[in-house]
């Protein structure tokens, strides 16, 4: 992702003002579990579009099994 460190500093959620991570294809916001999306660079800060996040170590999305 091609997003100065010093703008991604500025980017929050838009719902709780928390910081974002970056996941590669998009933002994380690890509070709200949701996904913002990064078009042509430009991060998407829209609850509206946001996605899901995946839970952590569900890889595919099936249930984990032991
Ligand atoms: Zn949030």
């Amino acid at each position: 992702m091609n997003i100065p460190p010093e703008v991604r500093a500025l980017l929050v959620c838009p719902v709780c003002e928390g910081e974002l991570e970056d996941r590669g294809d998009g933002l994380l916001c690890p509070a709200c579990q949701k996904v913002y999306p990064v078009l042509e660079g430009v991060p998407v800060l829209l609850p509206a579009r946001a996605r899901k996040a995946r839970p952590a170590g569900g890889g595919d999305g099936s249930p984990p099994r032991r």
